[in-house]
This record gives structure tokens, sequence and C-alpha cells, in this order.
């Protein structure tokens, strides 16, 4: 029996009335497992009428009733947490772990959305000439909207909503049509933590959703989580609205080695980066670079990947899941044999894994190449995929030039011993997010999600201080008060002196 997605309109879950269908899958076998209507436009309507309105009142709220929002909101998704890894790993395919660990990431958003007050606080100076004083206040600005991707169907959307409604703004989130169950989930514990009606809509579709949401004039900003065309596209279509956007795109994350890293915490580490989520991860590792000797442990790191394998989510010895569709199944393979053809040399293929009784399932197993160089189809683009690349060079300089010449600048890590050579590389690499000896360097919320270059489009990035400037506007006022005013009203005088 499949399930029936809702949208989340004015405070009520329907199923819509939109006419186009889209089939939600289990990546484990391919059978589906929901179905979604896609909004149509009357509901989309509805939604920013709705929004708009709760936004009016919402506003209002004192900032400390919006915090304790989302204290019992934080609270109920720890209440849930293992609830919604379960959903999230069933239609992701991702292992439990890992699904819990995307509903704690998303967590700790909240956690941070909880503070909103001290992260609102404008600025004041006194006497900027005489009897004048200046102070600055932060507004919201009104329905926000965020558009997010597969890969982490839990944390992305509270990336987003949290922060934003904190604000005291109303936000209208498309979750990806591939996996709309637990942004759905989410949708239902922030109502059940008391949300007002109407300050989260949640509509669920395509293309023509978005299109719709970034054209309409009630919506003021954009937020995009997503793969680089479509994320070009939709930074496009929000400025050309001059809408403030924030557009988070694709990646190719580089980890380079120095010869006098750590062998062991390398090679552990790099499998896990690599293969971790089946590489469908923004700040998955998918380029090694080893400087000089490092390169000699290539054959230990082949022996590591040969030992982890993908399976169902509940399988406590898989590694990872599936890949999320046979379409991303088609894209890895098709990169695969186009290194082989390009010349590089494949040292674990796994284009031919399956999982016995899930033989439908979109497997892709650990994948290394070595002899890659920076004109092929593999290294130029973004696989999302269980394959990582090798490449060798001599120097720390040239491990940096080569970070720098490629288009994406996601995130990054450092392998070494020396401080020196970590201070260097975390000075010069034109990269947003710097791991040192950390593979997989995702800021927490007090900080924000500083992907630079390719891989975003705007000014202020998601989460942290840079969010709260994202969803608010600051207003100045100037004021003078004169020391022989008098208030009077029908029935009586006040002399203020
Ligand atoms: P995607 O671009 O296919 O879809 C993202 C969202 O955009 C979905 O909600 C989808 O419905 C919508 N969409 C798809 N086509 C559209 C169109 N033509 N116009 C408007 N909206 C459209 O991305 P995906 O496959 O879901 O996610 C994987 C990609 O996301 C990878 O490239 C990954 O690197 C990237 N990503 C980036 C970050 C980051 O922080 N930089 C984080 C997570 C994922």
């Amino acid at each position: 029996m499949t399930v029936q997605v809702h949208h989340f309109i004015n405070g009520e879950f329907v199923a819509g009335e939109g006419k186009t269908q889209i089939p939600v899958t289990n990546p484990a076998d391919n059978s589906v497992i929901a179905t979604l209507n896609v909004a149509n436009d009357a509901e989309i309507s509805q939604a920013i009428i709705s929004a708009q309105a709760a936004f009016c009142h919402w506003r209002t709220v004192p900032v400390s009733e919006r915090a304790r929002l989302m204290l019992r909101y934080q609270h109920l998704l720890k209440q849930h947490h293992d609830e919604l890894a379960t959903i999230l790993a069933q239609e992701t395919g991702k292992t439990f772990e890992d699904a819990r660990g995307d509903v704690w990431r998303g967590i700790e958003v909240v956690e941070h959305a909880a503070n909103i007050a001290s992260l609102m606080m404008g600025e004041t100076v006194e006497n900027v000439a005489s009897g004048i004083d200046s102070y600055s206040i932060v507004q919201p600005l009104g329905v926000c909207f965020g558009i997010t991707p597969f890969n982490f169907p839990a944390m992305i959307p509270l990336w987003m909503f949290p922060i934003a409604i904190a604000c005291g703004n109303s936000f209208i989130l498309k979750p990806s049509e591939q996996d709309p169950i637990t942004p759905t989930r989410l949708a239902e514990l922030f109502a059940e933590a008391g949300a007002p009606s109407g300050i989260l809509q949640v509509l669920h579709g395509d293309k023509s959703v978005v299109e719709r949401l970034i054209n309409d004039p009630q919506v003021k900003t954009v937020s995009f989580v997503g793969s680089v065309a479509v994320g070009q596209q939709v930074y496009r279509q929000a400025t050309e609205q001059l809408k403030r956007a924030q557009v988070f795109a694709g990646a190719k994350n580089h980890c380079v080695i120095m010869p006098d890293a750590n062998k062991t915490q390398v090679i552990n580490q790099l499998v896990g980066a690599a293969v971790g989520a089946a590489g469908q991860r923004c700040m998955a590792i998918s380029v090694a670079v080893f400087v000089g000797q490092s390169y000699s442990w290539v054959e230990e790191l082949r022996a590591a990947l040969s030992k982890v394998t993908p399976g169902l989510w509940n399988d406590s010895n898989a590694a990872f899941g599936p890949l999320i569709s046979p379409a991303a199944k088609v894209r890895v393979l098709r990169l695969i044999e186009s290194g082989k053809a390009e010349g590089a040399t494949c040292l674990l293929d796994g284009s031919a894994a399956v999982v016995t009784g899930y033989e439908q399932g979109n497997w892709v197993g650990p994948t290394l190449f070595t002899d890659v160089t920076t004109e092929m189809s593999l290294y130029r683009e973004e696989i999302f995929g269980p394959v990582l690349c090798c490449l060798h060079v001599d120097t720390l300089d040239e491990a940096i030039a080569l970070v720098n010449a490629n288009p994406y600048g996601n995130g990054t890590s450092i392998f070494t011993a020396s401080g020196a050579a970590a201070h260097q590389y975390q000075q010069q690499v034109e990269v947003g997010q710097v791991g040192i000896n950390v593979p997989i360097p995702v800021p927490l919320p007090f900080f924000s999600f500083t992907g630079w270059k390719g891989s975003f489009y705007g000014d202020q990035h998601a989460y942290g201080k840079q969010a709260v400037r994202f969803y608010t506007e600051t207003k100045t006022v100037t004021s003078r008060w004169f020391a022989d005013d008098v208030v009077s009203s029908p029935n009586m005088t006040i002399s203020l002196k």
C-alpha cells in the first residue's frame, strides 16, 4: 500500500488536487512507497496568501515567544529522533546511523534558532549629534521560500525554516520530490510544537511549483540547495525578479594528504568521507591529492575501501545505502566508464555491486581511480556517488594551485602533522570550509555554512549570524526628544519638564 504525501497549507494537511502525480520510490528496490500530487496554481496561491496573513501576526509576537516555539520544537524532534531517522532511512536508503545524523544536524540548527533574541540585537550610539541618538533594529521580511535537495531531507529544510521563522517571517518549503515524507513529518511536529497556523507551508512538486513561487511578488527571499545547473537557473530567475537569493550548489571536494600525515587516520577517514551516504553528500571527499611519498598509501586505501559494502538501511554491516534513483546510478556508471575510457586506472570498480534479494536497487560499490587528470570528465563533473579519484603532486604549493583551479569551493581538508603546512593551506586555499585533519568540516550552526565559488551564489550563507542577516532587514532610527515637549490628551496635559 502506498502513502499519499500531503501538502501543508494554511495549517491543514491536504492531498491536493494537482493533476500531475509523482511516485516516491524505495531506492533499495525501486518499489513505489508513496505518491504526491504536484501542487496546482490554486494551492500555491492559497499557501502564499495564508503565509502572508500569518506573517502579519507572527511579526508582532514577542521574540522570546518565538524562541520558546523553537525550544518546544527541539524537544519534540529529540523525542522523535529515531522515528524520523527510520522514515528518512526508508525513503533515502541511508543507513540508520547516517539518517540519525541527518536529523541531528537539523536539531542543532533548531537549538540555535532558540537563541534568536541575541542574534537579532541591533546597535546603538548615543549622542550622534547633540541630544540625538541613533539605533538600529532588525526586522523580518515577510514570506520566505526554500527549495531543498534529496540528500539531506531533514537537515537542509531545518537549515532554513527554523531561522527564518524565529526571525519573525513565514516560510514556504518545497522539498525534494524524491524524499518528501521526512520534511512533511517535520512540518507535522512543528505544528504539534504549537506553531501558529500558516507560518510554515509545505508545497510538494517540481520545477513548476518553484517557478510560480519565485515569480510571486509576495515572496521576498529565495533559498535553494541542489545541483549546479538548477541552482544557477534559480539564482538567475530570483535575481531577475530583484529578490534576495542564496543558492548552495554542487561541489568537488579535495583532500590533500601530506607525507607527514598519520597514515592510519588518513585511510580510515578517507573511506568514510568518500563513500559514506554513497558519496551523496555535498561535503563528501571525491578527490584525494597525494603529495610526494604519501602516494604510496594508495594500495592500502584500495584494500580498506574494498572491505566496505553497501546494504539496506537497517543492516548494521552496511557502510552505506543505494543511490537515490536509477537516473543517479546511470550518471555514476557513465562517469566510471568515462574514467576508464579517458585513461584513468580503476583500482576498484563498484559498478556491478548488488545486494542479494534487492537486485533492482540503485547499488554502486566503492570505486577508486588513480592516474586521474584534471581534464577528465571524472574530475570535472560532480559524480555524487561512492567514487574517489586520486591525483599525485610533488609539493603543497602544487596541491593548493590544483584545488584553487577547480571551479567549486564547498569544502576541503588537509591531513598533515605540520602546523606550518596547515596554516599555509588554510590561508591560501580558495574554498569556504576547511578541515585540518578533519575530512568533512561542516560548521556547527553558530557559524555559517560557507561554500565559495561555483558552490554558492549569493552573499549571506545558511544558518548562523549570516542566515539572520539573510532573513531580516536592518532599520536605523535617529531620534531626538525635546525637553519642553508636552503630551496632551482630551482630558489631561502632562508636562515632560
Ligand atoms: P536538484 O537540483 O535536482 O534538486 C534540488 C531541488 O530543486 C529539488 O527540490 C527539485 O525539485 C528542484 N528542481 C529540480 N529541477 C528544477 C528546475 N528545473 N527548476 C526549479 N527547481 C528544480 O538537486 P538534487 O539532486 O536533489 O541534490 C543533489 C545536489 O545538491 C548535488 O549537486 C549536491 O552537491 C547539491 N547539494 C549542495 C549542498 C551545498 O550546501 N552546497 C548541499 C546539499 C546538496
